[in-house]
């Protein structure tokens, strides 16, 4: 339920009204308070009465709120591509060229900022769905992450939420100031690590063998208390995936434990982009929502200069520079928006709270204008899934370098502004002081057949190199270089190179 603003102002300024929205930057669904003067935010809290944030925003759930609404590089109306140009076309000619196009067979790409569920459920009538996330068809979390507080045993398996799920991470803080024994398990030490009560640097292989035949103390916690198990989603796009399931299916049979899954995922049926360059070919139409071209390796772009690629979009970004139509659409502060893309399972829906910059458009609007289908109101926002079972174990890859490239704090729409662009500006290869020293690594390491800075760091498991996936060419601080461009497989976020 929408809670109301507090009834005395949380801010000094002078504003004319009070908004309550819920940041759908992440699975936290942070509600806040936006005080505006005119249609122009003058001050952002995070609403006090709000269970889950209770009373605060991240980073970048603050710089989302704040930011996008007035960025100085919001796409603005329709734009039609003309050899290398686009010019600029009217409502009429952009819905002429997306009928059209919509008549043959159509791939949509979502990411998780772009499109709500409600797009989700109309743009499933039109071709078929395919995501940047791992997609489950089981429950993804048995416990809902206010509850993590109750539990005596935590293991934390590459989930940080720190980069993720952002404000869940206090209610793990929460339960280790209550006694709980956390352990974490991790091919790179993050925030969450430095809580621990014990913590395991490994690569995921390592991590497999750790946790198949846990310690027999972890043991006698599984036995005795009430046990948590949290999981990185990315860890579910990576050829692990199968035996992470299966750990995670005996571990609740044998020890009841609870599990929560940590990150972006896709609960709801879709494909994988694996999946899709498996059926490239196939489409006559991608209709993009958000920047999922930036996986693309060089030979599937290639693919796509025979086929139509329309993409909604907030900025110029590397999927606008390969499409023939772009359509400036609304972000989620600025429309009616359902969040569905996490690890807890859970819906959250918020009313638009400030004004859309002129030229941006809602996607349901679009749509319909095609479809002439209205935007079907959503009462029950619950999520029915089965519970988790055993799925085939398939053989791991042959132990090796592992590239990890996955979020940090900065996610890909974090790079549009410099607040959050400079959390973390350069785009490196980091990896430990061992494995730069079996691979004869000082500056700089070639991945790919890019070059990248190295950093040398403690934190990072021997026989890992980790890489940010957020950056992307046409980025406009500190371009990097996107996934698609060095990874043989870049649907995966876990990579072995040699
Ligand atoms: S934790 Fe998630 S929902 Fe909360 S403010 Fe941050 S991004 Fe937004």
């Amino acid at each position: 339920m929408l809670l109301k603003p507090t009834a005395l102002p949380l801010t000094a300024k002078e504003f004319d009204e009070a908004k309550v929205g819920l940041c759908m930057g992440c699975g936290c669904g942070c509600s806040y308070i936006a005080y505006l003067k005119g249609d122009r935010l003058v001050d952002l809290y995070g609403h006090p009465a709000d269970p889950r944030g209770m009373g605060s925003l991240c980073s970048k759930g603050m710089a989302y709120v704040q930011l996008v609404n007035t960025s100085p590089f919001r796409l603005k109306g329709f734009h039609l591509r003309q050899g290398e140009e686009f010019v600029s076309v009217s409502e009429g000619d952009a819905v002429s060229f997306l009928r059209e196009a919509l008549k043959g067979r159509v791939a949509v790409l979502m990411d998780r900022q772009t499109a709500s569920y409600t797009d989700y459920l109309m743009l499933r009538e039109l071709g078929d769905i395919y995501v940047d996330a791992p997609v489950v068809d089981f429950l993804p979390s048995t416990v809902d992450f206010s509850r993590w507080k109750d539990f005596k045993f935590i293991l934390s398996w590459e989930a940080e939420p720190v980069y993720s799920e952002v404000m869940a991470s206090r209610w793990l803080v929460d339960g280790v100031e209550r006694g709980a024994y956390l352990v974490c398990l991790s091919s790179i030490h993050a925030t969450v690590c430095a809580k621990a009560s014990e913590k395991h640097l490994l690569n995921p292989w390592k991590q497999i063998e750790f946790l198949k035949e846990p310690p027999l103390p972890i043991k006698r916690f599984l036995q005795t208390v009430p046990s948590l198990v949290l999981v990185g989603t990315s860890l579910l796009a990576s050829p692990f995936k199968n035996s992470v399931i299966n750990i995670l299916y005996q571990w609740r049979k044998k020890w009841k434990v609870e599990y929560s899954l940590v990150g972006d995922l896709m609960p709801y049926p879709a494909g994988t982009l694996q999946d899709l360059f498996n059926r490239l070919e196939q489409y006559d139409t991608f209709l993009v929502l958000g920047n999922l071209l930036r996986y693309f390796p060089p030979e599937a772009l290639d693919v796509l200069k025979s086929k139509k690629v329309i993409t909604f979009s907030l900025f110029p970004n590397f999927s606008v520079h390969h499409s023939h139509l772009v359509i400036s659409c609304t972000f989620w502060t600025e429309r009616e928006f359902i969040h569905f893309r996490n690890g807890f399972g859970t819906l959250y829906r918020t009313p638009p709270v400030l004004k859309p910059p002129q030229g941006t458009f809602h996607i349901p609007y679009i749509l319909q204008l095609i479809t002439q289908k209205r935007e079907e109101p959503l009462t029950d926002l619950l999520l029915e899934a089965k519970p988790i079972e055993t799925v085939e174990e398939k053989p791991l890859p042959k132990e090796g370098i592992l590239l990890v490239c996955d979020n940090t704090l900065v996610e890909e729409l974090g790079r549009w502004n410099l607040w959050t662009h400079e959390l973390d500006k350069y785009q490196k290869a980091i990896l430990s002081p061992a494995t730069a020293k079996v691979m004869g690594v000082r500056d700089s390491v070639e991945i790919g057949g890019v070059r990248f800075p190295v950093e040398i760091s403690s934190n990072v498991a021997e026989g890992v190199i980790w890489i940010s996936s957020s950056f992307e060419e046409y980025q406009p601080y500190d371009p990097g270089v996107r996934p698609g461009a060095f990874m043989k497989n870049p649907f995966f976020r876990y990579e072995v190179l040699t």
